[in-house]
């Protein structure tokens, strides 16, 4: 069960239990069960992608569900080789998605270039452009992989402080660089 492994108290009480948590945990339990992913591939990795939705892996049970919109998408997964053509385009789409949000580099091309790191047209990982949370290794890496990532991610989620100010804090964690950097 879920709670087994909840960082909470549960204590017994006459007529039944009572469970003693923060706000922190009861929000980032909730964050770690509902990752919505924008649908959104640019290459070969993304067809690992799209089996890792299907019926044989069932990414539904964990709580990924792909969305059509940034603005209704936490997680970008990006999965294929990142030409410098689509630099402007996916910053511009990772700052429509609402805060937290959370990227997964999937697969070579998108961790360093990958087979196509010569390329005149590739950007040599996609961390050069946006932060990055997780990078998954592997040309392509399989659907398995891809759900190891996101187990990855949803132990991080529940590493999250609510700051003062309400918004989630993460970003020092991140292995990132000038999310408004050039690529
Ligand atoms: S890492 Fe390999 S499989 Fe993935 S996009 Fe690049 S060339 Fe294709």
């Amino acid at each position: 069960m879920i709670l087994d492994k909840y960082p909470a108290v549960l204590q017994a009480v006459p007529g039944g239990k009572i469970l003693l948590t923060t706000t922190d945990d009861f929000i980032n339990l909730g964050r770690k069960y509902s990752i919505w992913p924008l649908t959104f591939g640019l290459a070969c990795c993304a067809i690992e992608m799209m089996a890792a939705y299907a019926s044989r892996f069932d990414f539904d049970r964990l709580g990924v569900i792909p969305r059509p919109s940034p603005r209704q998408a936490d997680l970008m997964i990006i999965a294929g080789t990142f030409v410098k053509k689509m630099a402007a385009p996916v910053r511009e789409i990772y700052h429509q998605m609402p805060e937290p949000r959370f990227v997964i580099a999937m697969g070579s091309c998108a961790n360093c270039g990958g087979p196509f790191h010569d390329a005149y047209s590739v950007v040599k990982g996609v961390d050069k452009v946006i932060p990055v949370d997780v990078y998954i290794p592997g040309c392509p890496p399989r659907p398995e992989a891809l759900i190891y990532g996101v187990m990855e991610l949803q132990k991080k989620i529940m590493r999250m402080k609510l700051a003062k100010g309400g918004g989630a804090t993460l970003q020092a964690e991140k292995g990132s660089r000038d999310p408004a950097g050039g690529a």
